[in-house]
């Protein structure tokens, strides 16, 4: 087997894994926490919590990019366009809000072009990210599901990652990694940013720049997420 051929089934291996323990998340949340939740069907401000770009600031790794863009792809009832037009809503929601893939990515926010008016999160029942799959509007605090689910979660994210790309990837907001996967793209600027990272790896040792910017990724979006008013979270 080629190694490109290797690489792929190793991704297609932890795109599994992946899926299985997002779907075990998600499970719980739903089972344990969503009961003591609002209802999102009967919501004055539907979608506002994907859609307000002064809050959502949600960050994903290379890995679930390429998950998104897989369950975009079996979606079968988005059309080719439908699909296409996520990732011109993804460019240019970059552009409007200036989204990096550099700096301090934990403070850009925007509206994220994976919300869809009249659908609502094109990726709910499948992909959704972390903090999305936390989220939800409660009256009372402690409804809420504690933070370190999501903590355990984005560990194994990143567990994964590393597992197949090493230091090849980061935390980044959803938009910048949707056009750094994007088919249609030529590839040139995930594999410039991936040397960078590597260099930052043989710089640092291990991955704990990684580990540094997901502790910092779960406290802004922990503080992005909810909809109560949380003041000195971060
Ligand atoms: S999560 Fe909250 S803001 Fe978002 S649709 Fe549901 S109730 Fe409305
Ligand atoms: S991924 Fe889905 S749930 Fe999360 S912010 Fe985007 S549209 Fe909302």
């Amino acid at each position: 087997m080629s190694e490109a051929a290797m690489n792929k089934s190793a991704e297609a291996e932890a795109l599994a894994l992946l899926r299985r323990t997002k779907a075990s998340y998600q499970s719980f949340i739903k089972l344990n926490y969503e009961h003591a939740a609002k209802d999102c069907r009967v919501c004055p401000t539907q979608g506002v919590c994907c859609t307000d770009a002064h809050f959502v600031n949600v960050h994903i790794t290379r890995l679930e990019a390429v998950h998104l863009r897989e369950t975009l792809e079996r979606t079968t009832r988005l059309t080719y366009e439908d699909r296409r037009a996520v990732y011109v809503r993804a460019r240019e929601t970059i552009k409007r809000y200036n989204l990096t893939a550099t700096g301090d990515t934990f403070a850009q926010t925007y509206a994220c072009p994976l919300f869809e008016a009249g659908t609502g999160c094109l990726v709910h029942a499948r992909a959704k990210p972390a903090p999305c799959i936390q989220h939800a509007c409660y009256e009372n605090w402690e409804d809420l599901p504690p933070l370190n689910l999501q903590t355990r979660t984005e560990h194994r994210i990143e567990q994964l990652n590393t597992q197949i790309y090493g230091a090849a990837w980061a935390w980044l907001p959803t938009p910048v990694w949707l056009c750094l996967v994007d088919s249609q793209a030529d590839g040139g600027e995930l594999e410039q940013l991936a040397r960078g990272w590597s260099a930052r790896r043989i710089e640092h040792g291990d991955s704990s720049a990684h580990r540094e910017v997901r502790l910092r990724a779960t406290a802004h979006t922990h503080r992005a997420q909810r909809s109560l008013p949380v003041i000195n979270r971060v």
